[in-house]
């Protein structure tokens, strides 16, 4: 007889491991809170409008095609590569840099500024591109069952890395540019993670050569729901159920072994094995009532910034604006060192803008356009009252205004704001952090929760929580190495 997996959550982590373990001939079913599958990966359609929320696009393709082969489909969804990566506008400078994979055309937006970009970027992106390839394999697509495991793995990493283990990215960034643009447009992508250049390791530098080098970055045709449309499909012709508006808010277990998920009708689901995609530490701490994850011991961990995001329609076609923007300030150090933690960075936000309609018509009405707007803002630690949001939205949709050369703040046709509260309510997000766990050395690898349960051998975990780690790709990543897990259980 098959055996019988339940899965809990429906963000991509959820779905890729379904659509694995059902290839690999288990009986799956997944449990989702909300009324529709995609976790963070979702959509807003409203007004004849169509927005992504959260993704806006991926690294790492190369991903997603290893996860079509090992499923043996064809990928339901098409990636459309960008180049230019996206645009940069600071606000005391009406220049626009446009962020090219190709290095002369990069190095030429930067002339100015710093006319050796072009030996100091190859130099800091051959470091990136080392530290990418040595680390890979061995420690980001890697089960590790203990921390002791784990900082063996690390020990046999080159040596040659040892410093930049030591230092931020910040700093790894300053020893290589000199002019402030060139500091400040490199080090951007530490705020991927959900933190800022200055409290990321170095480590993470390994990022610039995934942007830049090895893989780029990538839309999907008719918007980013389409990958979540798209495996839903596959996972439905593969015999998997989903079931919606099913909340977990209990387990049952005995010697050692979960026997059923309790929703909050009391419903019991029972199965074989459970593989949990809500949030792994939320999940032991607040299910499970673990004390290493008690609510003081949550507090304590270090979590990501939350999002502002608002969803704006305009009757209008923006064609000076790129697909993907980010405007930043003068002040761009203070306000990292703030930006976690204290409310007014938001009297001057920085900010970045998706153009979804420019790629994909269909998101939006005849000659309208759909603008997805990211604040990074305090999580609810740091700020819980939102009362103020329409000022900050207001302020934000003024500023880009001013920086496009045109007065959009008439044409708003459409208009939804999400504030870290809505991010915690529909998503069970912790405290509204919008990426949960953050990357700290101390929270990755055998240290970040682990995708094994410590105590119930039959329970499991996926997800941008548990390994490796946040962004499409990597739950793409857990999803393979969860599934591992389930069936070296059954082995
Ligand atoms: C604003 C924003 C922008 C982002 N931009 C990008 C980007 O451009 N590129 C990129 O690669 N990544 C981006 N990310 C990160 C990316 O969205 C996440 O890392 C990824 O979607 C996480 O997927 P997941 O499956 O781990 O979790 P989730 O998407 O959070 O899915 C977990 C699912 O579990 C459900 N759930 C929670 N608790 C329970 C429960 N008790 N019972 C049942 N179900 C439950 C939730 O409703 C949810 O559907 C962004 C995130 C945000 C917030």
């Amino acid at each position: 007889m098959k055996k019988h997996v339940i899965i809990a959550g429906a963000g991509l982590g959820g779905l890729t491991t379904a659509l694995r373990l059902a290839k690999r001939g288990f009986e799956v079913e997944i449990l989702e809170k909300n009324e529709r599958a995609g976790g963070r990966l979702n959509q807003v359609k409203k007004d004849g409008f169509t927005f992504d929320t959260g993704p806006s696009f991926f690294s790492m393709s190369y991903e997603f095609k290893e996860f079509a082969d090992d499923c043996g489909i064809e990928l339901p969804f098409e990636f459309v590569e960008l180049d230019p990566l996206y645009t940069v506008n600071f606000s005391n400078s009406p220049k626009t840099y446009t962020l090219y994979k190709d290095l002369d055309k990069l190095a030429a937006q930067f002339a100015e500024e710093e006319p050796d970009f072009k030996e100091k970027f190859q130099k800091y992106i051959r470091k990136s591109g080392q530290l990418y390839n040595d680390t890979v394999d061995k420690v980001i697509k890697t089960n590790f069952d203990s921390k002791l495991g784990y900082l063996l793995t690390l020990a046999t990493v080159n040596p040659v890395h040892l410093p930049v283990l030591m230092k931020t990215f910040w700093k790894q960034v300053e020893q290589y540019f000199d002019s402030a643009q060139a500091q400040q447009i490199v080090s951007l992508i530490a705020f991927f993670l959900g933190r800022t250049p200055f409290d990321t390791s170095a480590v993470y530098s390994l990022l610039s050569h995934i942007e830049f080098v090895n893989d780029g970055y990538y839309n999907v045709k008719g918007g980013m729901y389409q990958i979540v449309e798209g495996l839903v499909k596959e996972l439905k012709m593969a015999g998997v159920k989903l079931n919606y508006n099913i909340e977990i808010k209990e387990v049952k277990e005995l010697n050692g072994k979960v026997i059923a998920l309790v929703d909050q009708n009391g419903k019991s689901w029972k199965a074989d094995a459970f593989v949990i995609n809500a949030d792994a530490a939320v999940f032991r701490g607040r299910v499970l009532k673990r004390k290493k994850y008690s609510e003081e011991k949550l507090r304590k961990m270090k979590w990501t910034m939350g999002y502002l995001t608002f969803y704006i329609g305009v009757n209008k076609k923006l064609p000076q604006v790129h697909h993907h923007n980010y405007f930043l300030g003068t002040n761009y150090k203070d306000y990292s060192l703030k930006v976690l933690k204290q409310p007014d960075t938001l009297e001057k936000p920085y900010y970045y803008v998706n153009v979804v309609s420019k790629h994909n018509p269909d998101c939006a009405p005849e000659g309208c356009e759909s603008l997805f707007f990211v604040c990074p803002v305090p999580n609810l630690l740091y700020k819980r009252n939102w009362d103020d949001r329409d000022k900050i939205v207001n302020s934000i949709l003024e500023d880009f205004s001013k920086r496009i050369g045109e007065d959009i703040t008439g044409s708003i046709v459409s208009r939804t704001i999400y504030t870290p509260l809505e991010w915690e309510k529909h998503f069970n997000l912790y405290e509204g952090s919008g990426l949960g766990l953050s990357h700290h050395m101390s929270q990755i690898g055998g240290f970040r929760p682990a995708n094994k349960d410590e105590d119930l051998n039959n329970l499991f975990y996926v997800g941008a929580s548990t390994v490796p780690g946040a962004g499409l790709p990597m739950a793409v990543i857990s999803s393979k190495l969860t599934t591992q897990r389930v069936t070296e259980y059954f082995e």
